[in-house]
């Protein structure tokens, strides 16, 4: 589903992605890790367009992201992408969060939108608080109403860049009880993250960054018992 094949940039004279190849099947989860810096919020906006590379080729469900002439909002509208700051529209009531972007970019009616996010809305728990603003729940809520908007887009892939990092730590286990349902599911995601619990939990493969490089690629039971590299050897260490 998703294809990232030797992928290079650089900002100025700094490489921030070096060589990068990696893959996602569908229905697979691809955890990526590594040190902050190491490139990872970078590698993962190449795959919907948000970055642009210098070399190699992405493509997501056969359309080549990396082909200037390919409509990119078009494609960015299959791949649901949440970040680690919920990123709501502050101004909107959560139901209009979710159905705005189903009418202006897929064109659906109104009702059909309200209907496919109320569900969704359900589905992250959170039904009851469809006329709140934003500011009116907390983080977690933020960052399920953000899940679920995504979802009501009917993504190919989902992507999620450290979607638990802004969270107090109460607020954690019920994004990760998303993610891990959507996983469950049978959802293509490729997911930013520190959380090794989830990882250990729903993720087929762990990839691991250091200098902008993947240094590892490897099934997540490998990754736990026998990381190849010193690197994600220090890493594992200090995070687990
Ligand atoms: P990570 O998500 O792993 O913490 P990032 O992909 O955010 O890493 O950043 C990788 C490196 O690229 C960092 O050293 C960061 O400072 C640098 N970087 C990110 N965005 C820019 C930019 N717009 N211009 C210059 N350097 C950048
Ligand atoms: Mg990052």
């Amino acid at each position: 589903m998703i294809e990232i094949d030797k992928v290079s940039k650089w900002y100025g004279d700094f490489q921030v992605l070096a060589d990068c190849s990696t893959q996602v099947a569908r229905g697979d989860v691809v955890v990526v890790c590594g040190p902050s810096g190491s490139g990872k919020s970078t590698l993962i906006k190449t795959v919907n367009g948000l970055e642009s590379v210098q070399q190699g080729v992405i493509r997501v469900d056969r359309v080549l992201v990396t082909d200037r002439k390919t409509d990119l909002p078009k494609l960015r509208a299959k791949i649901g992408m949440v970040f680690q700051n919920f990123e709501l529209f502050p101004h909107l009531s959560v139901r209009e969060n979710l159905t705005l972007a189903q009418v202006k970019v897929l064109g659906r009616s109104k009702g059909e939108a309200i209907a496919r996010g109320l569900a969704y809305l359900d589905r992250v728990g959170l039904l009851a608080q469809q006329d709140k603003f934003p500011s009116q729940l907390s983080g977690g809520q933020q960052q399920r109403v953000a899940i679920a908007r995504a979802l009501a887009m009917d993504p190919v892939a989902m992507l999620f860049d450290e979607p638990t990092s802004a969270l107090d730590p109460e607020m954690i286990g019920e994004v990760l009880e998303v993610m891990v349902g959507l996983a469950q599911d049978g959802m293509t995601m490729m997911v930013v993250t520190h959380e090794m619990g989830f990882a250990r939990k729903v993720a087929d493969r762990i990839v691991f960054m250091d200098h902008g490089r993947i240094v590892e690629d490897t099934l997540k039971e490998q990754f736990f018992s026998a990381p190849r590299s010193e690197r994600a050897r220090e890493f594992l260490a200090k995070i687990i």
